[in-house]
């Protein structure tokens, strides 16, 4: 895809996350890695649903701010993510309520905060390890992310939300709308009896599909 067909894409996406109420006023950001190793990335203060494809910032592969508006303050927790994970293509980083809602619970399983209750989790999200709490622009927080990518789709920030990769723009958008749903269906669930998928079913799908071990 040229970048100037991937500005259009990320302006799309953005409304499209924004008007479906998945994050809300100027939270959450998106990026996607370009040919020459750089990033195109939601500016700072930017709402997802009101993204212009010129004024979209633009790093070099060192990280520095070459063009269109300022970064998003939260440009770190991708180049976190892209540094331990070269197979990821774009990163989108959400407040969407539900996993929001999971991040702020006590007693999760740090390693795998959303148990496996459908295929498509596992397919799109996988196992999906928790972030202790750090503030936001905290340094450290990116390097956190960085510890945990090479091996994780996706990472929840505690009391904060998911950040999730994918291959290119869409899957990454498409793998944090099913966390998204993965953890509504996890909250409703919450005080029933529910069968997760079991470990041979997670062997099976791992194999069949490539996923992350
Ligand atoms: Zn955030």
């Amino acid at each position: 895809m040229s970048e100037s067909a991937l500005r259009e894409r990320m302006c799309d996406l953005g409304l499209s996350i924004f008007e479906r109420g998945l994050t809300a006023g100027s939270s959450g950001n998106l990026s996607a890695r370009l040919r020459d190793g750089g990033l195109l990335l939601t500016p700072t203060g930017s709402c997802l649903g009101e993204l212009d494809p010129a004024r979209l910032s633009r790093l070099d592969a060192a990280g520095k701010h070459v063009s269109g508006d300022p970064p998003s303050k939260e440009a770190f927790l991708h180049r976190g993510l892209y540094g331990a994970r070269p197979q990821a293509g774009a990163v989108v980083h959400l407040h969407s309520t539900h996993a929001v809602a999971v991040s702020c619970l006590r007693g999760l399983d740090a390693a795998d905060c959303i148990p496996p209750l459908t295929p498509y989790f596992v397919m799109k999200v996988g196992r999906l390890p928790l972030v202790p709490y750090l503030r936001p622009g905290d340094p450290a927080l990116g390097e956190a992310v960085g510890a945990l990518a090479a091996g994780h789709t996706a990472v929840l920030l505690a009391n904060h939300g998911p950040v999730v990769s994918g291959p290119d723009l869409e899957s990454a958008c498409y793998a944090a709308e099913e966390l998204e749903e993965t953890a509504r269906l996890f909250l409703l669930l919450r005080g029933h009896d529910f069968r997760p998928l079991d470990a041979a079913q997670l062997a099976a799908l791992r194999a069949a599909f490539q996923l992350d071990p």
